[in-house]
């Protein structure tokens, strides 16, 4: 039986349809700035998000290395929350090809930066300083949905001080469609009510999208102007690459509102690890469910992501264990993962 792979939603494969969309799409030379295929997804991605300009990226660190040194000269620095994926998980690449200087702050609990810490760290101007240039959030971050009403107060904040704002939107529809529910409006529009604080915004097509492979930086024309530069000395200025943009292209058309079905699995598999002794399951705002282990249960640890693997299911951490739904996982595998952790304490 195929596994159940729970490990990322990175790793879904493109469906039928969007291998169809892929094979018919109309190709050029992206450098030269005639590929159609990438030149509408760009159009594509920057009106729905209200920005004037996008550019399609092969990885979502690439767009973040393309944003914040579109936004940073050296000796600046960008405000950023130490779990954030471009100041954690990306190598240090800001502060290693742009000589940018993070300023990481904790978080809170709901995933944002206070904003009293914001403030604190914004430097004044004077030569003992890295210039305090630009604010980075995520959204969703870890899952959790940053509230609106603080994406507001924290980019005015930004705005007030003379900082640009970036937001690393790789999970933005995800926060889109979640916000939808509660709100009842269209996913649509909140993904533009989130982005429309940002001077910039990355997006990425190959997670919950359910696309192979890019992602999308976008912000003014001058920005992206000089994105483009960066693009291209980052090696990222591919030739053909329309063959990847049809498939973002499709995922934009048809993959948007389905996340909330991801997002309901979620909640599924939370609901079915609920009264398993030794787990504390975190209630899922989207598609990634974190529990963790406490008491007697963590001695046994190091046993449990190898037994689901035997048990046909995959899924990653040690003392906190994340489960990440997406396109290629249902209900009768979300249960089944629920039924070999359940067998696996019982034990
Ligand atoms: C996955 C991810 C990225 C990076 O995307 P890659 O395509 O793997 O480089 C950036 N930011 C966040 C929040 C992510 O989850």
């Amino acid at each position: 039986m195929k596994p159940v792979d729970l490990r990322s939603d990175t790793i879904t494969q493109p469906t039928a349809a969007m291998r169809a969309a892929m094979a018919a799409a109309p190709l050029g030379d992206d450098v030269f700035g005639d590929d159609p295929s990438v030149n509408a997804l760009q159009e594509k991605i920057a009106g729905l998000l209200g920005f004037e300009a996008a550019l399609f990226v092969p990885t979502g660190t690439q767009s973040k290395i393309c944003g914040v040194l579109s936004h940073c000269q050296r000796g600046d620095e960008y405000i950023v929350g130490q779990m954030q994926h471009c100041y954690r998980w990306e190598g240090g690449g800001a502060a290693v090809f742009g000589s940018v200087q993070p300023q990481p702050l904790n978080h809170q609990p709901d995933g944002s930066l206070a904003l009293a810490d914001i403030e604190a760290a914004i430097k004044p101007d004077d030569p003992h300083f890295a210039r305090s240039r630009l604010l980075a959030l995520e959204n969703t971050l870890g899952g959790q949905v940053l509230p609106l009403a603080y994406l507001e107060q924290a980019t005015a904040l930004a705005r007030s001080r003379g900082l640009a704002t970036h937001l690393d939107g790789a999970r933005l529809f995800n926060a889109a469609v979640a916000q939808a529910a509660q709100s009842g409006r269209d996913a649509r529009g909140e993904a533009r009510r989130i982005a429309r604080n940002f001077d910039s915004v990355s997006v990425c097509f190959s997670k919950g999208l359910g696309a192979p492979v890019g992602s999308a930086l976008c912000g003014s024309k001058e920005l992206i102007a000089r994105a483009r530069r960066i693009r291209k000395m980052a090696g990222g200025a591919m030739r053909q690459s329309g063959l990847l943009a049809a498939a973002a292209s499709y995922a934009l058309d048809h993959h948007i509102d389905r996340l909330a079905e991801d997002h309901a699995l979620a909640r599924r598999l939370a609901d079915g690890l609920a009264g398993i002794p030794g787990l504390q399951v975190e209630p899922p705002q989207t598609n990634i469910l974190f529990v963790d282990l406490v008491g007697p249960a963590r001695e046994r640890s190091a046993a449990l992501i190898p037994y689901l693997a035997q048990q046909g299911v995959l899924a990653t951490g040690l003392y906190r264990l994340r489960f990440v739904t997406h396109l290629d996982v249902d209900a009768a595998g979300v249960d089944r993962a629920a039924a070999a952790i359940r067998s696996f304490f019982a034990a």
